[in-house]
């Protein structure tokens, strides 16, 4: 499929926007600049930092940093406020209020249906098979794309809430289906806890595949807000356009390329690995514990788990002062929990109150 066939499914309206033209993109690095209503002087406290500037829209260094990372041209990277923004921005440019429609496998990450919803736009449901482990129903997704035409379809791998990860020939029946109709969104937003490569590798090959990595999860930022999409140069320059001008706060852009210079990759890669087997060992821990039915294998840093009275479980936990995530309202997932990968001493006091108040219910 070309890129122009898929560029033809975005808003009309969108693809012939002017977009807003900011004063950091007219104009390059100056000695004086009088061009954006800047305050000349620092705030007090912040001096040396250029706070009171506006910042560049695409950091190079950030966007290069990134784009080694992830393994994709330059050009193939949008960076964003979380990979939150690019699930918004492709929804709005893709989709007509009251008459386009996005497909989720649920259950998965709410805010698909979220920014569908906002946008107007119509949630296509294609549940992800319990029977199979919360597979993907790549047949019946792409039936579902054949008939019904959706503008985006989404494959959250590993999964959220469910931690499995899709497997290659499923996404690689959907990419088939989506051909000319969708693009199809692979959000990778734990992929760094996975075994595999990642859908990145393929982007060259599929024109009508994006792929969502954040610096959320595994890089430890997700106060800083960074996300990126990674997609064909045309679809990050139409997105561009319905951007806001200036979305990357500078602290946050300076946080990451700390967080991503060298030392930062080195450490970042020891705690992934450390996270991976503090994540199977609390599945195998949870999984012995007397009440816990069953728990889902996971490729992710969290865990789903299913006990007899999931409800009480969590409140019992609060009242531990210890928070999980109540998962029980997800289709297929009624009796489920999900925690995340703590730090050891996290995951061990985790593990005694769960243990303590499955005793506790069962006498
Ligand atoms: C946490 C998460 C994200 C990350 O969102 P950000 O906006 O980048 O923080 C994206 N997708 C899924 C499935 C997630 O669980």
């Amino acid at each position: 499929m070309s890129i122009e066939a898929l560029l033809a499914r975005a808003r009309p309206e969108i693809r012939a926007l002017a977009p807003y033209s900011s004063a950091r993109m007219e104009s390059g690095p100056a000695a004086i600049h009088l061009d954006a209503n800047e305050n000349p002087l620092e705030a007090p406290g912040l001096a040396g930092r250029g706070l009171n500037r506006y910042p560049d829209p695409q950091p190079a260094a950030l966007v290069q940093r990134l784009a080694e990372l992830y393994g994709v041209a330059a050009e193939r990277l949008l960076i964003g406020r979380g990979s939150d923004e690019a699930i918004d921005l492709l929804t709005r440019a893709f989709c007509t209020a009251g008459v386009d429609s996005v497909l989720i496998s649920p259950p998965t990450f709410g805010m698909y249906a979220v920014c569908a919803r906002v946008q107007g736009a119509h949630v296509l449901e294609v549940p992800l098979d319990a029977r199979l482990g919360f597979a993907l129903d790549a047949d019946a997704v792409s039936e579902a794309i054949r008939v019904q035409r959706p503008k985006l379809v989404y494959v959250c791998t590993p999964n959220n809430p469910t931690g499995g990860a899709a497997s290659v020939a499923a996404v690689e029946a959907i990419l088939a289906a989506a051909t000319g109709i969708a693009l199809v969104v692979v959000d990778e937003a734990y992929a760094e806890y996975a075994e595999g490569p990642s859908w990145a590798t393929r982007l060259a090959e599929f024109p009508q595949l994006a792929v969502l990595r954040t610096l959320s999860k595994a890089w430890g930022l997700a106060g800083a807000r960074l996300g990126c999409l990674l997609a064909a140069p045309e679809i990050i320059a139409l997105l561009r356009r319905i951007m806001a001008p200036y979305p990357l706060p500078s602290p946050s852009v300076e946080a990451a390329l700390r967080a991503l210079d060298p030392d930062g990759q080195l450490i970042a890669r020891e705690r992934i690995r450390a996270a991976r087997m503090q994540r199977d060992a609390l599945a195998h821990a949870l999984d012995r514990l007397p009440g816990v039915r069953r728990v889902w294998p996971s490729e992710a840093n969290f865990l789903a788990f299913e006990v007899d009275d999931a409800d009480r479980l969590w409140q019992w936990l609060r009242a531990a002062g210890i928070v999980v995530r109540n998962i029980g309202r997800y289709p297929g997932m009624a009796g489920c929990l999900r925690v995340s990968v703590g730090t050891p001493r996290e995951n061990a006091r985790f593990l005694d109150a769960v243990a303590e108040g499955l005793r506790v219910f069962a006498a």
